[in-house]
């Protein structure tokens, strides 16, 4: 797991500087390209940290539910383009437009909270990429309910990932 995303963050700093990959350290998966990224901000953190964000989200969207959510990113069906505001307070979740009732295309999130969640291998830290998924379900999929992001949105990612699957909110 580490190797392979070790292998994605070379495979995207590659492309961000313009390198053509050595051959071999290409991945499958068109996880490399944060270029291709649909329309979308990430505000509210260095440029550091904006590119590793850029590099997580890729590759979530570079899963079979990621593809999804970046086919409704791109088809022009949400009210706003994705915006992803980076805190270091620990706080993750997406804003209602509408209190309770819209929800809105915009997620707060603080990269390295690796938030504790009881999983199929029992309680885990969670890594970004399951992080953001999870708000994906609610940002761009627009699901309010927990479990339903949870079993058609994160575990989804979860398993593409090769992370233990989440049993509860
Ligand atoms: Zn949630």
């Amino acid at each position: 797991m580490a190797l392979r995303r070790s292998v994605a963050a070379l495979a995207a700093a590659a492309t961000l500087l313009g390198l053509a990959p050595a051959s071999g350290l290409r991945e499958p998966a068109p996880l490399d390209s944060s270029a291709a990224l649909p329309e979308l901000r990430i505000e509210g953190g260095s440029d550091v940290e904006v590119a590793h964000v850029r590099r997580v989200l890729a590759r979530v969207l570079g899963t079979r539910v990621g593809a999804k959510a970046r086919a409704r990113l791109e088809s022009g069906e949400l009210r706003e383009p994705l915006r992803v505001l980076l805190n270091s307070g620990r706080d993750n979740l997406t804003r209602y437009r509408i209190d309770g009732r819209e929800l809105s295309e915009t997620i707060v999130f603080d990269p390295a909270a690796f938030p504790l969640v009881e999983t199929s291998a029992g309680t885990r830290s969670a890594p970004p990429e399951t992080v953001l998924a999870h708000e994906l379900g609610h940002a761009v999929f627009k699901l309010a309910s927990e479990e339903q992001v949870i079993h058609e949105v994160e575990n989804p990612i979860r398993a593409e990932l090769g992370l233990p699957l989440r049993l509860r909110f």
